[in-house]
């Protein structure tokens, strides 16, 4: 753990690792208090873009702990902010939920499905074929096209729904365009979002999450730590196989405060890696 002695602030991730559902997860509240006094700062980070930060902020607010919406970025502010900063103004159509539209309209952007500038997609359980079907033909038109984050499922009390990488996988077989832009995890534009937020340069932040192929693979779109928890999706025979690998892992929160307040370990000639809470070895193979 000695290895995240240089992290000044940490990036966590929400459902699997702060709470299930409704749920705190063990060791949250603890690790909130322990980078309080330790000058370490926190911000949450959620792919999902179908709520706004302020939701997110009362939902923890009424797990107990102390949230302001400025703690949280979610993917879809992170898209709204990233074409803020390239045409502010313009006119997008927004695939997405009521909750995004306002989104883009507190950005400053004029909301235009017939005529517009920027197509957006979001997460969007309302989605049917013929929002589908202009989506295609707007993409199919050549607008650029952004997409808030890629996750191919959203997990619920209930098990997986399809999420929005399902449904750029059905707008490629369509026109045979992806997105020009992908914002969430694990993807630059939010992780420099990230960094501006917490106002720290990105080498000095570390990724806290409970998906691989999203949170952990952070680690390799930039010069980033990251921290596994497998309080959520992720099970260690998915690790075993996995093309991202952390450099450390932990049971939950309350492990990772364990080992952040843990007085300093004895030196190890070989740099300390074997259990779970020790570095892992990165799989250089999969480095782009
Ligand atoms: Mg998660």
């Amino acid at each position: 753990m000695d290895r995240l002695a240089t992290v000044r602030g940490f990036l966590l991730d929400m459902d699997g690792t702060v709470y299930l559902s409704d749920r705190l997860l063990p060791g949250t509240a603890a690790f909130l208090d322990y980078t309080r006094r330790a000058g370490i700062r926190v911000l949450f980070l959620t792919n999902n873009s179908s709520r706004h930060a302020a939701h997110y902020a009362e939902k923890i607010a009424a797990m107990g702990l102390e949230v302001t919406p400025e703690q949280i970025l979610t993917s879809g502010e992170a898209t709204a902010r990233y074409l803020q900063r390239r045409a502010p103004g313009s006119r997008v159509a927004v695939f997405g939920t009521p909750s995004l539209e306002e989104e883009f309209r507190q950005h400053g952007f004029t909301l235009d499905m017939k005529d517009p500038a920027y197509v957006v997609l979001g997460f969007d359980q309302t989605i049917d074929y013929a929002k589908l079907t202009l989506l295609c033909d707007l993409v199919r038109a050549g607008l650029p096209y952004i997409a808030t984050h890629p996750d191919f499922n959203c997990p619920t009390a209930t098990g997986f729904i399809p999420d929005i990488g399902a449904i750029i996988a059905f707008v490629e077989a369509s026109t045979g365009r992806r997105p020009d832009a992908v914002i969430g995890k694990p993807n630059r534009p939010i992780i420099e979002m990230a960094a501006d937020r917490l106002q720290l340069p990105v080498e000095l932040l570390c990724m806290v999450g409970d998906r691989l192929y999203t949170d952990v693979a952070m680690g390799q779109a930039a010069p980033i730590k990251t921290v596994l928890v497998l309080s959520g999706e992720t099970k260690p025979p998915d690790l075993a196989e996995s093309p991202f690998q952390p450099d450390y892992v932990c049971a939950d929160l309350a492990h990772l405060t364990a080992r952040l307040t843990a007085a300093p370990a004895r030196p190890d000639p070989d740099g300390g890696a074997a259990t779970a809470d020790r570095p892992t070895q990165r799989d250089r193979s999969a480095d782009r």
